[in-house]
């Protein structure tokens, strides 16, 4: 039986007016479709829309776009429908993020509408995305620095000096590099930099754990509650927050309004007892530094698809098994972060500032005098190789060169902001803690319990050790090398910055039998005795 239009005429002789007028909506749809998430992507980053690369892209999208069109348009508008739903669902798949539920209830809802608005389906679609694209234009029109600001200008301080509390991702002690001489040389670097300014230095701290949730989460909170915290860590891992954060309550209580200096990666703002956070969120990856440093539009172009499609967790691992898709090291440290915290700190001198600075972690693209290089392998560039669970030594010692030189860079950038502080005569009644949440991630296997019988103290180190720096107001500075992990360092110094009115919560971790760690994928969660340090809890060989 032939199918008829809602006229009863038969289907083949539609006006060409009609014709053009469906190929001139479908063309914009399909247009609409392919542009919407690079447009959200591209303001979201503040990437500059004058560029070559971004030109290539809409001719493309507008290319794909017209013979889409002339194509399904021959065929039944039910057919089209589909297309355009599955477009639909891959564009929002990418700008959301979404997984398999999302996805399958955007695709059934756009079948239904599909089959129930007809021809007018891609009128529809057309002017939700069109609305949608203004939305996010609007969205994009706040600055991401300064997105979430609650704190009242009248908002009054503590009194006291400025406490600055700074989380340098990867950042390893210095006891637990590798003995290379460059190694040897960042180790010297670390000693008498902070010598230098004053810090209480613990060159052998670790932590329990080798993601930056787990460690942080625990030692923000001054607990040993594993169990419970493991069981919850997948609603944690959902939205990256750290609900409760008792060392930002101690915070509070002392009467510190509090700043947050953070990546999209992880969420310190919303934590549930405190409502004032003042909250400054800096977009990953940084991608205007690809604009900025990168000549060939070829390999920004590469670099901003890469990116686009990244963005949605599904489509990466699709592509990552078909061995399509290898990950571009593109920077995840904003450089506009430590010039947004210093002005804040002179201009509020009495609040607390706690930032997450994605430095030395990887990608390794900053040199040693902190520009950046995109230039070489992009592979060394990441800390471990994703998806491969043992690496050579030989690609080992490049990433290390790479983590090294980012790290003297991180030095560097701290060294500004405490050089700003004492021209400001801040420094001295400052109190300031510096520390990483786990090793350089450079290891050859990585410290999963099917790595069991593979790891070597040096794998240990490279996954556990971590720097921790304390400088108190008038301090003078030490050098501490015992072992201690970050949950016990952290309730310490909370301890002593808050005075001996302390909560039960700080004093009941403030020890620890001896040292111990987890590995990931463990079931039954269990702790593994081991001074990663060695001495005579090591029942590991070295290298
Ligand atoms: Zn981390």
């Amino acid at each position: 039986m032939a199918k008829s239009n809602k006229s009863g005429e038969p289907a083949s002789v539609i006006s060409t007016r009609d014709k053009s007028r469906s190929l001139v909506l479908c063309c914009a749809l399909f247009f609409t479709l392919l542009i919407y998430p690079v447009l959200g992507m591209v303001w979201h980053h503040s990437y500059p829309l004058l560029s070559p690369e971004l030109g290539l892209i809409v001719i493309a999208a507008a290319t794909i776009s017209f013979f889409l069109s002339a194509l399904i348009l021959s065929t039944r508008s039910l057919v089209t429908n589909l297309v355009v739903t599955l477009f639909v669902t891959i564009g929002l798949m990418i700008q959301f993020n979404l997984f398999f539920e999302g996805l399958t209830i955007v695709f059934t809802m756009g079948l239904i509408l599909g089959f129930l608005l007809k021809d007018r389906y891609i009128e529809f679609v057309l002017a939700v995305f069109v609305a949608m694209l203004m939305g996010s234009w609007l969205d994009s029109r706040l600055d991401p620095a300064t997105k979430l600001a609650v704190l009242q200008p009248e908002e009054a301080s503590s009194g006291r000096g400025p406490v600055i509390h700074v989380l340098m991702d990867g950042f390893m002690a210095p006891e637990g590099l590798p003995w290379q001489d460059e190694s040897q040389k960042l180790r010297a670097e670390i000693m008498s930099f902070f010598k230098k300014y004053g810090f209480e230095l613990h060159t052998r701290a670790y932590s329990h754990y080798s993601s930056t949730l787990n460690s942080m989460t625990r030692a923000f909170n001054f607990t040993n509650d594993d169990q419970a915290l493991f069981r919850r860590a997948e609603a944690l891992r959902e939205d990256l927050a750290f609900r409760d954060n008792a060392w930002f309550e101690v915070l509070s209580d002392a009467g510190y309004p509090i700043h947050v200096y953070q990546s999209e990666s992880v969420d310190f703002c919303h934590v549930a007892t405190i409502d004032q956070i003042q909250c400054n969120v800096f977009p990953i990856p940084n991608l205007k530094t690809v604009n900025r440093e990168i000549d060939d539009v070829r390999t920004r172009l590469e670099v901003l698809l890469r990116t686009l499609v990244s963005q949605s967790e599904i489509l990466t691992k699709i592509l990552r098994n078909a061995r399509i898709l290898d990950t571009w090291g593109v920077s995840i440290y904003d450089e506009r972060l430590l010039p947004k915290l210093t002005a804040d700190i002179q201009s509020r001198p009495g609040d607390a500032f706690f930032s997450h600075l994605l430095i030395p972690h990887s990608p390794f693209v900053f040199t040693e005098d902190c520009d950046i290089n995109y230039r070489g392998e992009s592979r060394t560039r990441w800390a471990y190789i994703v998806g491969n669970l043992a690496s050579d030594s030989e690609s080992q010692n490049r990433r290390y060169e790479k983590y090294i030189a980012q790290s003297h860079c991180a030095i560097k950038l701290l060294g500004q902001l405490f050089d700003t502080l004492i021209t400001d005569n801040l420094f001295d009644k400052a109190t300031i803690i510096i520390h990483g949440d786990h090793g350089s991630s450079a290891y050859n296997h990585s410290p999963h319990i099917a790595n069991f019988d593979l790891l070597t103290q040096r794998d240990l180190l490279d996954a556990f050790s971590t720097l921790f720096a304390v400088k108190w107001p008038g301090g003078e500075s030490e050098i501490i090398g015992d072992v201690e992990s970050l949950n016990v360092l952290m309730a310490k110094m909370a301890r002593k910055f808050a005075g001996h009115n302390t909560g039960e919560m700080i004093n009941a971790v403030t020890s620890e039998p001896e040292p111990f760690i987890y590995l990931t994928g463990m079931e039954p969660l269990r702790q593994i005795f081991v001074n990663i340090y060695g001495g005579p809890d090591q029942g590991r060989e070295s290298e």
